[in-house]
């Protein structure tokens, strides 16, 4: 008879654990969002972050669980890590943030990339890489499909970004053909939803924390230049049917909701869901602020399957109802 006593119970575990997949801005917006997923779904996950623009608020609910592990770290410093595959999200996105130290922004991208390459080297883990709708610049072909190839400035305010994000690019298709790299690339387009940061600066955040203040909403420029907004929900989804795909495509992918409005109409739309009585008014608009933006997704829908399915309004409450219990906490500590 078998006595369980005296088995050496290490051998009798004979597909070894997964390894855990490893989160790069995983306390930032989007990233805090992806932790929670596949923390959900049963994965063990390593956060990286300095916690440039991420809180710990936003992963305090994950640090006490067993299968999650949060790493201070900067990108733009090599370490060595034991990864099953890896999510590279690290990297500011908002304009003010990412133009507060540019060169750092820019070190993120590429320092950054090469970092996380090697990794996914070492381990022979597949990586995505968190690219973004700004490498089509202010586009000249619209809507935007993955086949264009952009209308950057190279040394404009917003190039640490833009360019970083393009050279990043480059050092993910050349780890593919050099090196047989499983890279995946998502183009991200504008993403909003609970977790940004009060003092962000992106534009949904901005307006609905300035209409639920009944401050002033503040349009840069005459506000007809248009954005399509993504539900975090939505992208998170596309993210991870990418990485489920058997074979990563040869190109990057592009994620977004592909439905476009201009800042006069988000502010009017965010002015009737909170009931504000801020007013409207116009500032200067930033050097190079891209007049028009919409992806194309055919390529989303036909690999992954993926389109969004939250509208804009019902994104906003959703997002609203953040912000408006964020505010409340927020002047109760103050005890107002
Ligand atoms: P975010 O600023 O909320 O999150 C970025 C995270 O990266 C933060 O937690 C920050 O602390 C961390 N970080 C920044 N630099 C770092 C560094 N050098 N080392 C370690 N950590 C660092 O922004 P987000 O909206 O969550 O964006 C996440 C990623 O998605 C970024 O790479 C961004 O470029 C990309 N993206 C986002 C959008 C969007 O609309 N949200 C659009 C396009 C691309
Ligand atoms: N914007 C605005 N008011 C704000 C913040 C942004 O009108 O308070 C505009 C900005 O000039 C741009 C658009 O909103 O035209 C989207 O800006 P955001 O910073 O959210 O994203 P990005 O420019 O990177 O797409």
């Amino acid at each position: 008879m078998l006595d369980i006593d005296t088995l050496d119970h290490s051998r009798l575990q004979l597909v070894p654990p997964l390894a855990p997949i490893l989160v790069t801005g995983g306390a930032g917006f989007l990233g805090s969002h992806l932790c929670d997923e596949l923390v959900g779904r049963g994965r063990s996950v390593i956060c990286l972050d300095n916690l440039l623009t991420g809180q710990k608020a936003n992963i305090a609910h994950l640090l006490d669980h067993p299968g999650f592990r949060f790493i201070d770290h900067d990108v733009i410093d090599p370490i060595a890590l034991e990864v099953s595959a890896i999510y590279n999200l690290a990297c500011p996105a908002s304009p003010p943030h990412y133009q507060r130290d540019p060169v750092h922004t820019l070190k993120t991208s590429v320092f950054g990339a090469i970092n996380l390459l090697d990794i996914a080297r070492a381990n022979d883990a597949p990586i995505f890489h968190a690219s973004t709708s700004e490498i089509y610049g202010d586009p000249d072909v619209h809507p935007q499909p993955e086949t264009y190839w952009g209308h950057t400035n190279s040394w404009g305010p917003r190039a640490c970004y833009d360019e970083g994000k393009r050279c990043a690019e480059t050092l993910f298709f050349d780890h593919v053909r050099q090196y047989g790299i499983d890279a995946r690339l998502a183009r991200i387009f504008n993403t909003y939803g609970p977790r940004m940061a009060i003092e962000d600066g992106r534009v949904v955040s901005n307006f609905i924390v300035q209409a639920l203040t009944n401050g002033e909403i503040t349009i840069y420029g005459d506000g007809t230049q248009t954005r399509s907004f993504c539900y975090v929900s939505d992208l998170i989804d596309g993210f991870l049917k990418l990485m489920a795909l058997p074979q990563a495509p040869e190109t990057p992918i592009n994620l977004g909701n592909p439905v476009e409005f201009t800042m006069i109409e988000l502010a009017h739309r965010i002015i009737a869901l909170t009931g504000s009585r801020a007013r409207i008014v116009h500032r200067p608009l930033p050097e190079d602020d891209p007049t028009q933006r919409r992806p194309v997704i055919e390529r989303a829908r036909a690999l992954l399957d993926w389109e969004p399915t939250i509208g804009l309004s019902e994104g906003l409450q959703r997002t609203i109802a953040y912000f408006d219990a964020l505010l409340g906490e927020r002047s109760h500590a103050a005890g107002r």
